[in-house]
């Protein structure tokens, strides 16, 4: 006997879902659709190429193989209604409704939302004529803009404008040359905020709120934050910079405040909700928010979870977080460090070899695969971003340490990364207290 997940997706994130769903004593079998050499064969979990996007044939999947879970890693499956279209059809799936992850599919969506329920955002207007936001633009008394194609782009559709003739180029591309297709069928121009970014998720049942640790995102290519916007390049957590203090006021203020604006708006979020945050001088202004877990985020969140994911999956889906609050490694800290192909976010070679899994073991890491697969039983590049390299130790500098080292142990042709995951972590303990090794 024994339970059966599905999770769905193939990056990092998801192979870190199925990595802490299978240390459940209750779960048997977690298949992942259509997932990496990672999650290929290794114990309970293993690859699986069900029909993800046609909901009908993926709900007879699910009876077929005794699914009892869905879990969806990215967002196009919430956004296509996925979870509505299981549900209505007996499968258990763990997110939110189409009309729920609205909070991500549209940047307009969201801002009017945040707006009527009185969460802490930039000021915006959204526009469908390219002429009325470009006179918006030029008479916005903001100092700098950022324009936003308001649908989902794949994290490519946010450009930040240091002048106004290049907040209208970015809209003309948006509305009239369409770079992003139907995602751009609205922009948001909004007033550009200042500080430092924290992601702060919370699991729902759509009544209760359970915040997880704050997380810090990397998402420029090279140190420093220079280069190109990527999917994100590594990651921590818990993050120093979010005291309690600070986390309270954000459960109070945004997620709390969140989850009931959905409830009064008359439908009900359930799962992961994820608020990008700046932490302005004006206190903490919500940039975006996400409707399942970030990634890299997920991959150093989940490590700290000490409660079993499955049972705490199922008492949210049987709206009974209340009684099942998750409960975290307080004292332990986790980095992770993304390795990705040369040449990403743009083209990149695929098909190169990965050594050196086996000098990782004797480390304090957990090696969550994304753009790999297996070819003649070896484990090859197969995408952008390649490996997470997560390490989990009693303080953050420790970690940092270890997750440097598992990189340095791991090799594949022209791989990238970056060396300073962690820099304003250790730069505000720095500034704040005098750093101890426990650190
Ligand atoms: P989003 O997808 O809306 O979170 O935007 C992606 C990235 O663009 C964020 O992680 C920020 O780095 C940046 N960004 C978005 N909105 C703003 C803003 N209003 N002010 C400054 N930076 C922003």
């Amino acid at each position: 006997m024994g339970e059966n997940v599905l999770v769905i997706g193939s990056g990092a994130r998801e192979h870190a879902l199925a990595w802490k769903l299978a240390q459940s004593t209750r779960v048997k079998q977690v298949l992942v659709a259509p997932g990496n050499a990672g999650t290929a064969n290794s114990g309970k979990i293993s690859n699986t190429a069900a029909p993800t996007s046609d909901h009908a044939q993926l709900t007879e999947f699910c009876k077929t193989n005794g699914i009892n879970i869905v879990v969806v890693g990215p967002e196009a499956p919430l956004a296509a209604g996925i979870v509505d279209d299981l549900t209505a059809a007996g499968v258990r799936c763990f997110g939110p409704t189409a009309k729920a992850a609205q909070l991500e599919s549209s940047k307009s969506f969201s801002k009017d939302f945040m707006d009527r329920h009185g969460i802490p955002t930039a000021r915006w207007k959204s526009f469908t004529s390219a002429p009325e936001a470009c006179s918006f633009i030029t008479n916005a008394d903001f100092p700098a803009l950022v324009v936003k194609a308001s649908g989902l782009a794949a994290g490519k559709g946010v450009i930040v404008a240091s002048t106004k003739e290049e907040a209208c180029k970015a809209v003309n591309e948006i509305l009239t040359d369409k770079v992003f297709g139907e995602a751009g069928d609205t922009v948001v121009v909004e007033e550009l905020l200042e500080g430092e970014e924290v992601s702060c998720l919370c699991f729902t049942d759509g009544i209760h709120v359970a915040p997880m640790p704050p997380a810090q995102d990397h998402k420029r290519l090279m140190d420093g934050d220079k280069g190109p916007n990527t999917g994100g390049m590594g990651a921590y957590c818990p993050a120093p910079q979010v005291s309690k203090d600070l986390l309270a006021n954000i459960l109070e203020n945004v997620l709390y405040k969140t989850v009931n604006g959905i409830r009064a708006d008359g439908f009900k979020y359930t799962g992961v909700l994820y608020a990008g945050l700046m932490l302005t001088k004006d206190g903490p202004k919500v940039l975006e928010f996400n409707c399942r877990f970030g990634d890299p985020e997920c991959q150093v969140i989940l490590p700290l979870l000490k409660s079993d994911l499955y049972d705490l999956i199922q008492a949210i889906l049987d709206g009974e977080l209340v009684n099942t609050m998750p409960v975290w490694l307080e004292d332990h800290a986790a980095v992770t460090v993304v390795m990705a192909s040369g040449g990403y976010p743009g083209n990149y070679a695929k098909g190169l070899e990965i050594t050196g899994f086996e000098k990782t073991k004797h480390l304090c890491l957990e090696v969550f695969h994304a753009g790999t697969a297996l070819k003649d039983g070896k484990v090859v590049t197969n995408g952008g971003r390649v490996l997470t390299v997560t390490s989990i130790k009693r303080g953050l500098l420790a970690a940092l340490l270890e997750a440097n080292q598992g990189v340095s142990a791991l090799h594949f042709e022209g791989a990238v990364y970056r060396k300073d995951i962690g820099f304003r972590a250790i730069s505000y303990l720095q500034k704040t207290r005098s750093l101890t090794y426990k650190d």
